[in-house]
């Protein structure tokens, strides 16, 4: 999967710099069309489908909401087919963005990703972050190239650090949703595990 198509799929509400955009987005756009209306028989399936994984990976269904023609996010100048947002815990979905640019990539990794956000804002909310240790962290990434470019853009200081370390934890979800395999090095391993463990404790 080339970097282009990737970052058409995952562009989330989670760094600090996305959080901003979302509330920016929430002043500059009050009309912003936010439709729960399934318009044809394709979109209602993928929307099922989201809300089964969502049901099979242990989330609140009632945390969920499905939004078309979502706003393109400033920081990859695309559509995100997917958003978690930290602060309510609802994870939405853009049944035509998947529709129409990532039909390939199947949707219990989409809502993995999502879902591994929450995750670790729940364990970042509740351990001492050290800049130092995260930025240890960075050395090792190279889980995809989604993740590979966010860490670029922390380098380049359009992006917090937290950017980084969510892309890559979220990416290692979901290619451990698609292939059953958890990819990553020792130490990025080693901090998902304590991640989920976490989560799983707390939820
Ligand atoms: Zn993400």
């Amino acid at each position: 999967m080339n970097l282009e198509t990737t970052i058409t799929i995952f562009a989330t509400g989670t760094s600090e710099g996305v959080k901003k955009e979302w509330d920016e987005r929430g002043r500059g756009r009050k009309a912003r069309p936010a439709s729960t209306t399934t318009r044809t028989t394709k979109e209602k399936a993928a929307v099922d489908e989201f809300l089964k994984e969502i049901e099979k990976q242990g989330y609140d269904k009632s945390k969920t909401t499905i939004v078309y023609k979502a706003p393109v996010d400033s920081n990859f100048g695309v559509q995100p087919i997917a958003v978690s947002h930290n602060n309510t815990g609802i994870i939405e979905f853009h049944p035509d963005v998947w529709l129409e640019h990532a039909q390939n990539m199947p949707i219990g990794g989409v809502v993995a990703h999502e879902l591994e956000h929450l995750k670790f804002k729940a364990f970042a909310d509740d351990h001492n972050m050290n800049q130092e240790n995260l930025m240890g962290l960075a050395k090792d990434d190279g889980v995809t190239g989604y993740s590979e470019e966010c860490w670029r853009q922390v380098y380049s200081h359009e992006a917090g650090i937290a950017l980084g370390v969510h892309e890559t934890l979220a990416e290692m979800a979901r290619l451990q949703s698609d292939t059953g395999k958890l990819p990553g090095t020792a130490q990025w391993k080693d901090l998902y595990k304590r991640v989920n463990d976490y989560y799983a404790q707390h939820h």
